[in-house]
This record gives C-alpha cells, sequence and structure tokens, in this order.
C-alpha cells in the first residue's frame, strides 16, 4: 500500500488533484512537493469525478443465491415457507460463493462496506479480506433457529476473533425480538455494552411485529430497547418502518442509527419508513438494501435513489425540502458512523474510500449540477474504479477473478435448489 495520485479529479466543481497516502485522504486539491509525491502511482482522472464510495448499512450477503426465489409473498409467509426451509440447506462453502457473488456485485456499483447478518461468519469474513473491501460481520443470534451450543458458540467467537482484521469487524447482531427468546436478547445487550460492541438487529419492520410486542411486551419495539438499555450511539435498527413519534425521538435523544431499507420493505409490503420524518427528529439515518432476495439487488444508488424519491414526498408533507447532500450522507458517512469508520467523506484524514465516476456518460451529461445528477440521473453504469482504504478494487470497470466468481454462484444455485 503506498501513494495514490488522483489528477485532475473533478471535485467540488472543479478539477483538482488528490493525494492518498497509506489508508487514508492525505490532501485534497493543493499543490505537492516532490517529496510528497514520491513513489506514488499517477492516475490521470480527466473526465471523472469523485464520490464518496456508499457504505450498505444492513444486509444479508449470501442471500444472493436466493435472488428471484419465491417472490410475491408477504413477509413471514415468505420466511417461514421459503427462505428458512431453503437456509437450513446452505453449507459453509454455499455461503462463501453467494457471499463472493455479494462483494462482486456491490464493488461493482460502488459499496466498499457492508453490515452482514447470515450464518458461517468466518466464510464471509474471508471473502471481504480477499477481495479488498471492509465490512462488519454480524456474530448472529437467534435462539430459536439455532442450538443453545450454537448461542454460547457465538460469544465466544467474538472473544476470540475481535480486532483480527484491519477491515473487517465484528458486531453483536440478534435477529431481532421475535426471533430471540427475551434472556438471549438482554445477554446480547449486555455482552455489547461490556465490550463496547456495535449492536445491530432488526427493528420493527412490519406492523405485525409491532403489535406482537405490544401483546407480549405492553410496549413498542423502540421503548422495548429503551427499557433493556440496548440504545446508544452503537445501537443500529434496521427498518425501523412502523415507528410513533415519540420512538423517532427517543432514537434521536439516544444518538441510535435507523438504517432504512425502501426497495425490501415496498417489495415485501412491509410499509415505508420515514425517511424525511426520522431525519428532520436528527436521528442517524443509513441506508442499506437488505438481502438480495428482498431487494433483489444490493445496488446502494439506487436505494439511494428510491430512498430519495420517497423522502421528498413526506419532507413535502411537512413543508420541508430533502436536500442532496443529507441523501448522499444517507448512503455513505451515516453508514460509516453507525459502524464506527471515519470515512464515507473525501475530506483530509478520512479513510480513503471513493468512486471514479465517467461524466462523459449520457446521464451526467449537461453538468449543470453534478451532484444531481450523481443522484437523481445516473446508475453504476458511470462508476469506472473504485478505491476502498486506499487501494483499487475495481479499475476501469473491472473487478479481479470477476468470471470465475460468476461462474461458481450460477452453478452452486442451481445445485442448491435440487439438493
Ligand atoms: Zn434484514
Amino acid at each position: 500500500m503506498g501513494k495514490i495520485l488522483l489528477q485532475s479529479v473533478f471535485h467540488n466543481n472543479k478539477e483538482c488533484n488528490i493525494l492518498i497516502n497509506g489508508t487514508t485522504f492525505y490532501a485534497i486539491d493543493r499543490q505537492f512537493s516532490p517529496a510528497e509525491i514520491d513513489g506514488a502511482e499517477v492516475v490521470d482522472c480527466k473526465g471523472m469525478a469523485i464520490f464518496p464510495a456508499f457504505y450498505n448499512a444492513h444486509t444479508h450477503a449470501a442471500m444472493t443465491l436466493m435472488r428471484g426465489y419465491a417472490d410475491d409473498t408477504p413477509l413471514f409467509e415468505w420466511l417461514n415457507n421459503y427462505v428458512w426451509p431453503l437456509e437450513a440447506k446452505l453449507t459453509a462453502d454455499d455461503i462463501e460463493i453467494g457471499s463472493r457473488l455479494a462483494v462482486l456485485e456491490m464493488i461493482h456499483s460502488g459499496t466498499v462496506f457492508f453490515a452482514d447478518m447470515y450464518w458461517h461468519r468466518e466464510r464471509t469474513m474471508k471473502v471481504v479480506e480477499e477481495m479488498g473491501i471492509r465490512a462488519a460481520i454480524g456474530v448472529t443470534i437467534s435462539d430459536k433457529l439455532t442450538s443453545p451450543q450454537d448461542f454460547e458458540n457465538n460469544f465466544t467467537f467474538l472473544k476470540k476473533h475481535t480486532g483480527e482484521s484491519e477491515r473487517v469487524s465484528l458486531v453483536v447482531m440478534p435477529h431481532s425480538i421475535y426471533m430471540n427468546t427475551d434472556e438471549s436478547f438482554k445477554r446480547s445487550i449486555a455482552v455489547a455494552k461490556a465490550e463496547n460492541y456495535i449492536f445491530h438487529t432488526h427493528l420493527s419492520e412490519t406492523e405485525k411485529e409491532v403489535v406482537d410486542c405490544q401483546q407480549q411486551f405492553h410496549c413498542t419495539p423502540v421503548e422495548l430497547m429503551e427499557k433493556w438499555g440496548a440504545l446508544s450511539p452503537n445501537f443500529v435498527g434496521a427498518h425501523c418502518v412502523h415507528l410513533n413519534e415519540s420512538e423517532k425521538e427517543i432514537l434521536a435523544g439516544t444518538g441510535s442509527t435507523a438504517v432504512v431499507n425502501p426497495c425490501s420493505n415496498l417489495k415485501l409490503g412491509s410499509g415505508i419508513p420515514d425517511i424525511a420524518g426520522l431525519h428532520s427528529k436528527g436521528v442517524n439515518v443509513a441506508l442499506g438494501t437488505d438481502g438480495a432476495s428482498s431487494n433483489n439487488n444490493l445496488d446502494m444508488h439506487e436505494e439511494m435513489k428510491i430512498a430519495a424519491l420517497l423522502g421528498q414526498l413526506q419532507a413535502h408533507s411537512i413543508n420541508k425540502i430533502f436536500h442532496k447532500n443529507d441523501i448522499l450522507t444517507m448512503a455513505t458517512e451515516a453508514g460509516a458512523k453507525a459502524y464506527g469508520l471515519h470515512a464515507g467523506k473525501i475530506e483530509e484524514g478520512y479513510l480513503a474510500d471513493c468512486l471514479l465516476v465517467e461524466l462523459d456518460n449520457a446521464q451526467m451529461i449537461p453538468c449543470h449540477d453534478y451532484l444531481s445528477n450523481w443522484i437523481y440521473s445516473a446508475n453504476t453504469n458511470a462508476i469506472h474504479s473504485v478505491i476502498c482504504n486506499g487501494s483499487f478494487v475495481m479499475r476501469n470497470h473491472h473487478v479481479d477473478g470477476e468470471e470465475e466468481i460468476l461462474r461458481d454462484a450460477k452453478k452452486r444455485a442451481k445445485e442448491i435448489l435440487e439438493r
């Protein structure tokens, strides 16, 4: 890992030079001394804009193998009758192959980080390490889906592997209030708090989940999280579709993050998260794709545009406007912040993660406002190259080994259905 000099790259409405040194942005838009750029790889970026890469704050990566499987089914039926029976057949090798396909898709669509809640996490960790991006990998806890021994193994795994990798962190991830007993959920909260782990769970995704929680615990899911002491800047709740006004204020007041996944919610008919409302109350709102089986892709740019459109509609109803910079922040910096990364911005000292986007793409022309073009007009075909942690993970639209990854995934998905 060395230095990269991005020469004549379009940034903040003008061409400039940006120097990456090691894993961070060293300097933006100034003259460099010969010593500063000594040994740097010089990349001619004329005709390209630099944007922060995407941070996918909630997904289930290996579910790429179930893309398009059992569409048109409501959430609980989809989980009980299709997803969980098929998942029960998945081996560690399947998960590695599915994760590799997911990471390939993510890199192509400009994502350099994902928070993953799934099984056989050691395999997903290996894939992330090999392919050069970042992840917060969940120690996924569901004592209603797994054995008591598995439940204990989670905490042993956490202890053993924390801090092992520069780009992969471990996160405590109980699946949800409804897929965990309250003992296991409370134990997960206690472990996360005692050892300062990020804590991530599905939260208020469907109306049924809220009604069930009220019946069982006499409060809403967010109120329950508050009562159990889970909420803090280390808390990341996925979906957050069915929240009342007071719950949004509780999330804001505790510094918690709400990850919205509008594509998945729309497709499963779960509802629409109040993106503008959460944002206007000061909640750290991040974006996630959810798994490819309910999205059906892992394209954060598409998620960003749909979140922006829904957010605009909601913002107008409260006489506000949802600004482009806020939308970009949700897809980038907010997700990084939720998982403790100093990343998601093209600024000195930030982790050197970024996209080089072709300005000569038809959807980027004319250039009245290049950020508007990026959010509302373009798609990920305009991404020329992707840098993560100061190294290229995609150059000129190509990721090393991609042909083999596609071939393996096609073959394996077919084999799983035949088992
Ligand atoms: Zn999910």
